[in-house]
């Protein structure tokens, strides 16, 4: 478990560095430890080494691992959520990252709203146009927005997105610039309500160069936990 607060200072640092090359102030970055798979034992470690917020792919996850760990920790919602599972994630997320229809988005500030709650969410976008991934197309982006924009449980604050996997960080960049650009456009839409104050990408594969790109979350699993069985 040591190891776990080791590889956390390493990750740290690096976001550290790479926010100094680009010129950003390393407060608007958050480090979100991605706990898919992991057991109990290894979350605890890295909350005691500091970390303060997770991310989880599955809903019953992060219902149970909420109510194991209490709120020693922020949660994020990460993976692909189906509407029927919106009512375990919405009490205890902080942020949903990964809404890829108005539908679910809809349903989401459905639930917030019986819970007197404005739940914050981004949107994802499938820039790479990859058939596997969820997430609107880039193109769709905007109209979706402006939608959701008129939902009265959510808040939209930004983007998120998953470049194909790759061996080269550098195959990620134009994809992390594209995000910033679309955010950057719909934030020029001044709808009301929408802050679109968040990139949320970048994971063990490319995150520094998502933190040069302007990431203000990036989703780190394995740099932190190790390989995943
Ligand atoms: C698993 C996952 C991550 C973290 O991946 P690593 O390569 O282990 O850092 C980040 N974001 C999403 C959406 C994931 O599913």
């Amino acid at each position: 478990m040591d190891e776990i607060a080791e590889r956390l200072t390493a990750v740290r640092q690096r976001i550290a560095l790479a926010a100094e090359r680009a010129g950003r102030d390393l407060a608007e970055i958050t480090l979100v430890g991605v706990t898919k798979t992991r057991a109990l034992d290894e979350v605890r470690a890295a909350v005691e080494a500091g970390l303060q917020d997770l991310g989880e792919n599955y809903a019953q996850e992060v219902r149970d691992k909420h109510k194991a760990l209490g709120d020693r920790a922020r949660w994020h919602f990460i993976g692909h959520l189906q509407r029927n599972k919106v009512k375990y994630v919405v009490p205890v997320c902080t942020l949903i990252h990964s809404v890829d229809s108005t539908q679910l988005a809809a349903e989401i500030g459905r639930r917030a709203a019986q819970l007197d709650k404005r739940q914050p969410i981004l949107l994802e976008v499938n820039v790479s146009g990859e058939e596997s991934k969820f997430g609107f197309q880039p193109g769709e982006a905007l109209e979706a927005a402006g939608e959701i924009s008129t939902f009265p449980g959510v808040e939209l604050q930004g983007l998120m997105t998953m470049p194909p996997l790759s061996e080269d960080p550098e195959t990620s960049r134009p994809y992390f610039v594209r995000l910033r650009e679309l955010a950057d456009e719909i934030r020029a839409l001044n709808l009301p309500g929408l802050t679109m104050k968040h990139l949320s990408m970048g994971m063990t594969q490319d995150y520094e160069v998502a933190v040069e790109e302007g990431a203000t979350l990036v989703r780190i699993g394995t740099a932190i936990f190790g390989p995943r069985s």
